[in-house]
């Protein structure tokens, strides 16, 4: 940046934070350091979207933004960002929420990636950020994020939530604190049970782990968070309007902080073919390549079925028996309406002209 961009982005900067500014432990420090901030928020749902636009909102400088799925009108209550003309347009996530972030404040950076994060591209896709945050729903995408977090020394943080109640902890392991396999073990989310979808969230409990999660990313960033933070567990009740802090203790037998064996990182991973959505009557789709979907060509061969909607991301369309098929430009999809794999795939083929088979 040469010096006349930097003088006007410097007094853009002290006019946008002027409030912040006057904070005895930010100051123009503080806002040089958020300002070069780069943060990757894993799932924007209840929690992500919210998180980002705290982050964003307090000057972080970059942010990507990584979800899998498209915004759905029943997202609506519990987000924050998204509205009712995205989930018209089955905008993806990661999408809205970057437009969104881009109208509040125009100079940060926000890198959308429309994909699931799995043991083969967690590495590439969340190395070369200051701090990971958990927007997820699941206990597998949790292990995947802290192998990274352990193997590679960058913390994340680590949230959940459920019907009134929270949960927050920034996981720092290059302050030797404890990471979540010395808490949780290697929980699968099939022994948990009542994950994803099912168990039902009220909002405010979102919305205050979120605003945590956010305070405890921007006091790492500004160098306020000490190893005791990273050894507090914070339980939110947004019933009784409590915050619970527990104290955490590592393991030294743990298999990722302590032996450093990273069981959820495997470069040869390879999605199911097709598998039920946890929680939702739905099965998503995962070519075994990605495939680049000229939507206008899908439509042309298209001879039955009603398109809903067409964007430069996804194209929805009903076919007979009222199930739903969205397609992302990658050839994903998410069958609507049905748990039955085998006809999820026989719908897919029929929408996008391309047969996939499961394999025996
Ligand atoms: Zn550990």
């Amino acid at each position: 940046m040469d010096r006349s961009k930097r003088r006007h982005s410097l007094l853009r900067d002290v006019e946008r934070f002027s409030r912040l500014f006057l904070v005895k432990e930010i100051g123009i420090n503080g806002i040089s350091k958020l300002r070069s901030a780069k943060a990757v928020i894993v799932g924007c749902g209840a929690t992500g979207t919210h998180v980002a636009e705290l982050l964003v909102r307090s000057g972080f400088g970059e942010l990507s933004l990584i979800d899998k799925d498209y915004v759905d009108v029943s997202n609506l209550y519990r987000t924050s960002l998204f509205t009712e003309d995205n989930a018209r347009k089955a905008l993806p996530k990661a999408v809205a929420c970057a437009e969104a972030l881009r109208r509040i404040d125009s100079s940060v950076r926000v890198n959308p990636i429309v994909a699931k994060l799995n043991p083969a591209n967690a590495e590439d896709l969340l190395l070369g950020h200051d701090i990971i945050i958990d927007g997820t729903d699941n206990y597998t995408a949790r292990l995947i994020i802290n192998d990274v977090s352990v193997k590679h020394g960058v913390p994340w943080v680590l949230t959940g939530v459920g019907t009134w109640y929270g949960n927050v902890w920034l996981v720092n392991p290059k302050q030797g604190t404890p990471c979540m396999r010395c808490v949780y073990g290697a929980v699968r989310d099939d022994e948990r049970g009542n994950v994803c979808d099912v168990l039902g969230v009220v909002p405010t409990a979102v919305s205050l782990v979120a605003s945590i999660a956010a305070g405890l990313a921007i006091e790492y960033v500004l160098g306020l968070a000490n190893p005791e933070t990273s050894r507090t567990y914070f339980v939110v009740d947004a019933k009784r309007f409590r915050v619970d802090a527990l104290k955490l203790v590592r393991r030294e037998d743990c298999v990722a902080c302590g032996l450093r064996r990273f069981e959820f990182l495997n470069k040869e991973y390879r999605e199911e073919l097709a598998k039920p959505v946890c929680g939702t009557k739905a099965v998503e789709v995962n070519p075994p390549k990605p495939l680049q979907l000229n939507f206008h060509e899908v439509l042309k061969g298209l001879k039955t079925g009603q398109v809903l909607s067409v964007s430069e991301y996804t194209l929805r369309v009903r076919v007979t028996g009222g199930l739903v098929v969205t397609v992302f430009r990658d050839g994903r999809a998410i069958v609507d309406g049905t748990t039955n794999v085998e006809k999820a795939l026989e719908v897919y083929g029929t929408v996008t002209g391309t047969k996939l088979r499961q394999e025996c």
